[in-house]
């Protein structure tokens, strides 16, 4: 049997936070052992690229775990990407997880990389020797028509180059089986790694869910009502129902979990003295 990935996911801390902050987060996931620590990308600025590739270095060279840096595509044109690409380069990322970014209200797009699978094509052309990861939805991304006309789409994705992929966060087990089934008639063969975010907020949960028409299961539908007004019952019934997810992915044999922190060591490191010892080697 082999044992499934283990990685996890921070992001820069925001613009007016000390950039210090990001040492407290990696400080508290310190003795967990990911395979890759994930680093998100902003909208394509300067300060988004060196942000990310700082941290990714930081995460490499102080904390010794191999990195994947995130990199978005609408806002970018190819001399923004290729700058991008020569920072990873400088802070010795494994990996570019290559996504095509949200659409920003006002904001026109540049237009070369109207979807990830054009960054993806790109980035294999540029450097062919780097690793590129892709992102999908098993509830489908908001945007497509169906799950099943999004998971042609991730094949086009995953034909122009991406040879790993990590999954959206979902709460329903079930809709990340049906998926995985979809994917693999569809001929898409390379890992896949289930997201999964624990709950901390009843608000926020609702908020996200409803941005990424992902559904919200009446098991935990009942935790958001029973204890919205309970912000630390919240935070523990919502690391007992992310172990417990984990837990049933693992049994089914899945490729990998890809753990959401957050930038919050404390509930991370819960689960991981729930699971740790379901990624022993
Ligand atoms: P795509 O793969 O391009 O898909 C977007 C839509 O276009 C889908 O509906 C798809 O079906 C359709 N589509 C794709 N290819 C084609 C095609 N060739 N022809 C027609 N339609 C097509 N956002 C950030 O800004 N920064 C981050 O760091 C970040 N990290 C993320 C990490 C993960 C694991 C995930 C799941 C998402 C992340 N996101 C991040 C959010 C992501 O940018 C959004 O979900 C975005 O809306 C879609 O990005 P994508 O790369 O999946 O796009």
């Amino acid at each position: 049997m082999t044992t499934p990935m283990f990685s996890l996911e921070v992001f820069p801390p925001k613009r007016n936070a000390p950039v210090g902050t990001i040492y407290d987060t990696l400080d508290g996931l310190e003795g967990l052992k990911p395979d890759f620590i994930s680093v998100t990308y902003g909208h394509g600025t300067a300060s988004d690229r060196t942000a990310t590739a700082r941290i990714a270095h930081t995460i490499r060279t102080e904390y010794g775990i191999p990195t994947v840096a995130h990199l978005t595509a609408l806002y970018s044109d190819h001399e923004v990407i290729d700058h991008a690409l020569e920072m990873f380069d400088e802070a010795g990322v494994q990996a570019v997880l290559a996504l095509r970014g949200d659409y920003l209200p006002d904001q026109e797009p540049v237009g070369a990389f109207p979807h990830a699978s054009d960054l993806v094509a790109y980035i294999r052309e540029k450097r062919p020797d780097l690793k590129i990861f892709g992102a999908c939805y098993p509830e489908g991304h908001y945007q497509a028509e169906s799950l099943d006309e999004d998971i042609a789409n991730l094949k086009k994705k995953v034909d122009a180059g991406a040879s790993h992929l990590i999954s959206q966060l979902f709460y329903d087990d079930d809709d990340f089986y049906r998926f995985l089934d979809k994917a693999r008639a569809a001929g898409i063969d390379v890992p896949i790694e289930a997201g999964i975010m624990p709950v901390r907020g009843a608000k926020s949960v609702r908020r996200m869910a409803e941005r990424n028409a992902s559904r919200i299961p009446a098991k935990l539908n009942r935790i958001l009502d029973k204890w919205a007004d309970n912000p630390e019952a919240l935070r523990a019934a919502g690391i007992n129902y992310a172990s417990d997810q984990i837990t049933d992915l693992v049994a089914h044999g899945v490729d990998g979990i890809h753990l959401y922190t957050m930038n919050h060591p404390g509930g991370t490191r819960r689960i991981w003295q729930n699971v740790g010892c379901l990624f022993a080697r």
